[in-house]
């Protein structure tokens, strides 16, 4: 009888069951993997979309794992925010960023030795619990010093969901870290409770928009005018559009015919190993890749 009962539980809810099972062991090996030896930081190119130059980096975490090969962080951000440990494991990733890009900086290039602002800059994830977990300004202020990185190369990345709470801590923790010279993206762009206001509510100097908009560019007038809206309006208030996920140069042309200056996306780069990304930097040609 015991069997069978157990045979009906799993008969109703067998993905269920599986799919809790598979999380509870993810979430198990997570909790025992160190964060300072057990994650990989990638890094994907941010290009100008007329020219192919590199204005920057993106920080994307990695968990190399032995048993199931490369995680992904839709796998396990979410479990690591669940227990919290998404605040070391940002905190470390921030200082992995931070150090590399400080070593982007000592290359030669034509930043050196006095044009600062055009040194490639980097730019990490930070997920809401750890925006709002109280000792985030101080990890902030600790990468600063450690790595020696200039602030105005370190870019935030933050979801609209940060925004949406009318808190009052993250409007203090936000004017902060501008205040360092620190700047600020909103991430996923439209896929949130958007709102245009957060631009002027909030001191923000980078507006990623989502792939999924980026996606539907070339099939629909409508995703285009939407876009391009949201581009001019960014370009009036002086922010910067990321566009996300660019995949073909169809997508790169109709985001260059509306003044979108910059993308990501595998038509240009996949996220690299640090060695790759710094290999790029040193190419006499920097355009590489972009056709
Ligand atoms: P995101 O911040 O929106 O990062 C962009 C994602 O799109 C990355 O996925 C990147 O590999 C992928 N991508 C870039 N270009 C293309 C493209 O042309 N086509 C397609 N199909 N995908 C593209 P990834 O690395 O898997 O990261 C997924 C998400 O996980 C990130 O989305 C971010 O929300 C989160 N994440 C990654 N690293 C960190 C981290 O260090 N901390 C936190 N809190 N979240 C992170
Ligand atoms: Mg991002
Ligand atoms: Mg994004
Ligand atoms: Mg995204």
């Amino acid at each position: 009888a015991k069997t069978a009962g157990k045979r009906q539980w799993r008969g109703y809810h067998p993905v269920l069951q599986s799919g809790m099972a598979e999380r509870h062991q993810l979430q198990e090996s997570l909790d025992s993997s160190p964060v300072e030896t057990s994650f990989l930081v990638l890094y994907q190119p941010i290009v100008v979309l007329a020219t192919g130059e590199i204005a920057g980096f993106e920080a994307l975490v990695r968990w190399p794992h032995s048993s199931r090969g490369m995680v992904l962080p839709e796998q396990f951000i979410t479990l690591a925010e669940e227990s919290g440990q998404i605040v070391p494991l940002g905190a470390w990733v921030l200082g992995q960023a931070a150090a590399e890009a400080v070593r982007w900086r000592q290359r030669p290039g034509p930043w050196r030795p006095d044009a600062q602002s055009s040194a490639p800059y980097v730019s990490v994830n930070v997920s809401p619990r750890q925006f709002r977990d109280d000792g985030f300004l101080d990890t902030v202020h600790h990468t600063l010093e450690l790595s020696g990185i200039e602030p105005s190369s370190l870019i935030l990345e933050l979801t609209e969901t940060v925004l949406m709470r009318h808190d009052d801590r993250i409007r203090t923790v936000m004017r902060d870290l501008t205040d360092l010279g620190i700047r600020i993206a909103i991430d996923d762009f439209g896929t949130g409770y958007s709102s245009l206001s957060y631009l002027r509510e909030f001191p923000i100097s980078v507006l990623k928009i989502d792939k999924s908009f980026i996606d539907k560019l070339g099939r629909s007038p409508q995703q285009y005018a939407l876009v391009e809206g949201i581009a001019h309006l960014a370009d009036t208030l002086g922010v910067k559009v990321i566009a996300e996920g660019v995949e073909n140069t169809t997508q790169r042309e109709l985001l260059i015919s509306m003044g979108c200056p910059l993308g990501q996306g595998f038509l240009f780069f996949r996220p690299l190993p640090s060695d790759q990304a710094e290999a790029l930097i040193l190419a006499p040609d920097r355009r590489l890749g972009v056709r």
